[in-house]
């Protein structure tokens, strides 16, 4: 049996101003698509009270307050356990902390469950209540009603622009300008018509995590879809599936020298070429369902734009090369680096700006059989 999935996603400006030009994407950037972007802030930062950092790990909470309850809220094609769902769920966020083959490059992204706190969709003054990240189940969202046997998800995130501290990037950078993230929420199709296996579910919640970090559809925005590379080429997709995550200027990513935006077709000279499969894709290329962690080379650029990664003081040079290059960046990432997060800031009402922005999935599953 082979399946294929297609996909159209659509971003909504809820309220507020007018979205940018996107980018691989991202959302609020200025007019070249590289300055400003919406994003997580480095250092801790309270709303109304409410956290909302990269700081010990962005936060998720589950509707119904456990895996089990969560799980419930779905058909399966065969219905997991709960310690199968609970790792599932948690691999979709771990997909986002691999490290990037191509490069080396880690990160400082971490996720960590915050089951206690209940999810909410309310949005106060920009901020989005619940954890950081809540998951929700829908028979009907902005982008399916009931009855809809699609597996699909979309994603809502609000963000807000904090005056002149501005934001810090995970590379130390201060004063950034762009807007902070202050909460999002996923949500998956539940629909008993929509039949799930552990391995859509993951491969679906990774790509709305991907929105949750700030990373739009590459495929969705503009007319052709504007996005983000280093030496697109018309007619050479080949030119799409190289590493530049290395090419991003960590301490100012917007000005990035090699970066530019590309109207890029999405059809078989583009993103639909067949060996063409970016986790940001709206369409979902069936060989992602088994190439988990999923991240391509674009998406890595992606996450190490917003997220950007310093490499750290090579160990060999420390410990005479015992360490391979990828153990030694998650040693290092793992061992923390507290020190660098104690500038917590609270953000006073009303808000300076608001912006709401939702990026949303749809995703259609066809199914074929073959013999
Ligand atoms: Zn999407």
């Amino acid at each position: 049996m082979k399946r294929i999935l297609y996909a159209a996603v659509a971003v909504l400006v809820i309220n507020g101003l007018a979205s940018s030009a996107g980018a691989f994407g991202i959302f609020d950037a200025e007019a070249d698509g590289l300055h400003g972007g919406s994003r997580w802030d480095f250092a801790s930062i309270y709303f109304n009270g409410n956290e909302r950092s990269l700081q010990g790990g962005l936060r998720y909470s589950l509707q119904g307050g456990s895996y089990q309850a969560f799980k419930n809220q779905f058909t399966w094609e065969v219905v997991p356990t709960n310690a199968q769902f609970k790792r599932t769920v948690r691999k979709a966020f771990e997909a986002w902390t691999t490290v990037d083959p191509a490069t080396g490059f880690g990160t400082k992204l971490r996720f960590q469950s915050d089951l206690s706190t209940p999810v909410s969709r309310r949005v106060v003054s920009s901020v989005r209540l619940g954890a950081e990240i809540d998951l929700f189940a829908a028979m009907s969202a902005s982008n399916w009603d009931i009855e809809d046997e699609n597996l699909q998800g979309e994603t809502a995130f609000s963000s807000r622009h904090i005056g002149n501290k501005k934001i810090r990037l995970t590379s130390g950078t201060t004063g950034y300008s762009g807007y902070a993230i202050t909460g999002a929420d996923i949500t998956l199709n539940s629909n008993p018509e929509a039949i799930w296996t552990l391995g859509w579910f993951r491969l679906v919640l990774a790509h709305e995590i991907g929105h949750a970090l700030g990373l739009a559809d590459v495929d969705v925005v503009g007319p052709d879809g504007m996005f983000i590379d280093d030496n697109y080429e018309d007619e050479r997709p080949a030119k799409l599936r190289n590493s530049f995550a290395a090419k991003i200027n960590t301490t100012n990513p917007a000005a990035s020298g090699h970066l530019h935006l590309y109207e890029v077709p999405n059809d078989e000279e583009g993103l639909e070429h067949p060996a063409v499969n970016i986790l940001m894709e709206s369409e979902l290329d069936s060989e992602l369902y088994m190439a988990y962690p999923y991240l391509s080379n674009d998406d890595y650029a992606g996450r190490q734009f917003l997220y950007p990664y310093v490499t750290p003081p090579q160990p060999w040079d420390l410990v005479s090369g015992k360490l391979s290059g990828a153990e030694a960046t998650l040693s290092h990432v793992s061992g923390g680096n507290a020190g660098l997060l104690t500038d917590t800031r609270s953000i006073p009402e009303p808000a300076s700006g608001a912006l709401v922005l939702a990026g949303l999935l749809v995703l259609r599953r066809r199914t074929s059989r073959a013999g």
